[in-house]
């Protein structure tokens, strides 16, 4: 291999950039250069960079306890299971997992083994939705139904039944005597910041309750405060049957959760399922610091207050710059900006600002600022987006000249 070659797999189109550390919402790179972090880490970074309640409850448990076998008790994750079924409002169970894919692994496995348990073991199959991601592992792959992930490993896991975002006739029409459950992401990330209507996902639960059918919800991006709530499903005043967290639940440690009411979770009995590392004190910790944050007064009237900030600021750039801005969408401090330019061209031209953006599916460009940002912070943001703009069209309007 050349000096120069990674040893790191290559299934990342990495950017030539490398941080060291990071405060709040900035992220100091390896060369000095400080730049402002509207990625989080893809909506993991909630609380920011070395938030001190979240270092001192690591640095807490570090000198304690790191790792403990699901063979024994875990008061702590007790304690961090109550916490998270009583601000659902709907779960009597969790598992801790340690990824997203994982939680949403088990929340499959849920949903298969409800109807197991209740005499119906060929009730299987899950309708989930186009545009979705729900993870690459081998059954999260099949139930994200993007050709582009599945192609070349093989036969899909068997069992989901992909429809339009939206379309109850064709929920309806798929609906079947093999049907276990409905999976949707209450916004969808990585499909480009797609949010269904409330009263769709209404009908998804009328339709459940019907069929007998389980509702799933993928909050893994769109919980832990990331809309302005909790958990975004109470902004629909609708509840699930089982629901899987990760991303922002540890603030930046791995930890990942599926949550269910005791009736979906029948079938999972000792044996069932399993996880060397889910519910590790580390991971522990570090989620129940997170909620001590988020659950004190007013965090939530924050987000929602700079995600107006924000969703008004980038509307009037979007007005000023349609020749490389379409629209606005998202809820809380999930923004995307749909690009007219090539959204990879836009998240370049930010972080030639020093303003790092996530790119997503359907042209958009997620904003996801740690949920702490400042109203100063969301200005300095809109500012750089604007000199992208400037950037952008100067670029464009030289390319058009020498044709
Ligand atoms: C990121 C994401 C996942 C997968 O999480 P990983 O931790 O990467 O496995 C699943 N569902 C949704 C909605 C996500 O945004």
């Amino acid at each position: 291999m050349t000096e120069s070659a990674t040893h790191l797999l290559p299934v990342f189109a990495r950017a030539d950039l490398a941080f060291a550390r990071g405060e709040g919402c900035w992220l100091i790179a390896t060369d000095g250069e400080r730049y402002l972090d509207f990625t989080s880490g893809v909506a993991v970074n909630a609380l920011g960079h070395a938030h001190p309640t979240l270092v001192a409850a690591l640095q807490e448990q570090a000198t304690k306890l790191w790792h403990m076998s699901n063979l024994f008790k875990s008061p702590d994750g007790e304690r961090l299971a109550g916490r998270l079924c009583e601000q659902s409002g709907f779960a009597d169970f969790v598992f801790f997992a340690n990824s997203g894919a994982e939680a949403m692994e088990c929340a499959i496995k849920v949903t298969r083994k409800h109807h197991a348990a209740k005499g119906s073991p060929e009730r299987y199959r899950i309708i989930t939705f186009e545009g979705a991601f729900h993870g690459r592992t081998l059954a999260t792959l099949a139930a994200t139904g993007s050709q582009k992930y599945l192609e070349g490993f093989g036969p899909p896991v068997e069992g989901f039944d992909q429809v339009p975002l939206g379309d109850l006739d064709a929920v309806k029409k798929i609906i079947g005597p093999h049907t276990a459950g409905i999976l949707i992401e209450p916004i969808q990330g990585e499909g480009g910041v797609r949010a269904p209507s409330h009263t769709f996902v209404k009908s998804l639960r009328e339709l459940c309750d019907q069929h007998s059918l389980l509702l799933v919800f993928d909050e893994v991006q769109t919980g832990m405060g990331r809309t302005g709530e909790l958990f975004a499903h109470r902004r629909f005043g609708v509840s699930p049957d089982v629901m899987s967290l990760a991303k922002a639940l540890g603030g930046g440690f791995p930890i990942g959760a599926c949550l269910a009411t005791a009736n979906a979770a029948a079938g999972m009995t000792p044996g069932s399922h399993g996880s060397t590392f889910g519910g590790n004190p580390l991971a522990v910790a570090a989620a129940n610091a997170v909620l001590d944050v988020m659950l004190k007064p007013g965090f939530f009237e924050h987000v929602q207050q700079m995600s107006l900030l924000l969703k008004q600021k980038l509307a009037s750039v979007v007005d000023r710059h349609g020749d490389i801005l379409a629209d606005v969408r998202g809820e809380g401090l999930l923004i995307g900006v749909k690009a007219v330019v090539p959204s990879g061209d836009l998240v370049a031209a930010l972080r030639e600002e020093k303003l790092l953006t996530v790119g997503a599916g359907d042209n958009v460009v997620r904003f996801l600022p740690p949920l702490i940002v400042s109203a100063a912070e969301i200005e300095e943001s809109v500012a750089r987006l604007e000199r992208a703009c400037v950037a952008l069209s100067a670029n464009q309007s030289k390319r058009a000249a020498a044709q």
